[in-house]
């Protein structure tokens, strides 16, 4: 498989004192959905930041190592120069434009483009997204949660983009509508061939739809590993899904239900995964 994005020992330094990354690696090939885990603070947001150019508003910047997207650089470019090259972020706050219309959250991002091609664009939005279709002309702070969720990647979808980031996909929202954004993610993914990174505190729902997965500890990647291993790993386990009594995130039982009915082993049954490991690899 082609290696679509490669992230190579990245440090992130804000503000010329805080080291918020260190050394981070990970590849992502083309058509696969890889998911970051970690508790607060663990630097996740950072990276989709670094990945996507916005790190510089934060007045960060990568100090050391380089992104390479689809064999360019990325790690001097500016966001509108990355997102121009087909990489997207879906951010965790301000997802949305709430005073305009679902429509018309749409078209922005597309205004340049002529009006049948608009269109097209938008229609197929509103394919994958059956609710957004029958909301087009309600304002987009008057949606539900998981409507603004389906918009806000709508949003980024409409222009085409080859890599999506996802920064926070289930936050606030309930079980049944993160159920329904992932299987929504999943035909995407597979009707348009697209890679996404998904940032996710809910390491239940990460791994119930990623392929593989990269845990981030202070900064620094602590674990990696496809999607069955990561369910087996008695790290994981213990610490994000719940199992023991160290657990840093909340568990949410039919989210892991979730995770299960989509090939993991039952928690009784898992052994100590062999196929997890460290450093950087190909999700
Ligand atoms: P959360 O799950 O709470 O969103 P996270 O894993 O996304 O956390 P980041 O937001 O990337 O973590 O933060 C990583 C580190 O960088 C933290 O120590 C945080 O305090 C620091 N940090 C983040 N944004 C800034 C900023 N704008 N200025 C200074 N430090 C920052």
């Amino acid at each position: 498989m082609n290696c679509l994005l490669s992230v190579n020992a990245i440090e992130v330094v804000y503000k010329r004192a805080i080291r918020a990354l260190h050394g981070v690696s990970l590849g992502i090939d083309e058509g696969r959905i890889v998911a970051i885990l970690g508790a607060n603070g663990a630097g996740k947001t950072t990276l989709l930041r670094a990945i996507s150019g916005f790190i510089g508003l934060d007045a960060a910047r990568i100090s050391a190592g380089s992104i390479v997207f689809d064999g360019v650089r990325l790690e001097n470019r500016l966001p509108h120069q990355i997102a121009a090259l087909g990489v997207a972020i879906v951010p965790e706050r301000d997802k949305v434009f709430p005073k305009l219309t679902v429509a018309e959250n749409l078209a922005v991002p597309v205004s340049r483009l002529q009006a049948p091609e608009r269109r097209r664009m938008t229609e197929a939005v509103y394919a994958h997204f059956p609710a957004l279709a029958g909301r087009r002309d309600s304002l987009a702070g008057l949606l539900s949660g998981g409507e603004r969720q389906m918009l806000a990647i709508g949003a980024k979808l409409v222009c085409g983009p080859r890599l999506l980031l996802i920064d926070e996909l289930s936050l606030g929202l309930s079980p049944r509508i993160v159920q329904e954004l992932s299987a929504q993610l999943r035909r995407i993914r597979q009707d348009l061939r697209l890679t996404v990174l998904l940032v996710e505190q809910n390491a239940a729902v990460a791994l119930a739809l990623a392929d593989a997965a990269y845990v981030l500890e202070n900064g620094a990647i602590a674990l990696q590993g496809d999607r069955a291993s990561m369910l087996d790993n008695p790290m994981i386990r213990e610490l994000y899904l719940g199992g023991g009594t160290r657990r840093r995130n909340y568990r949410d039982a039919r989210t892991e239900r979730l995770a299960r009915s989509h090939g993991a082993p039952a928690p009784d049954t898992a052994g100590a995964a062999a196929q997890v490991t460290r450093g950087p690899s190909h999700g």
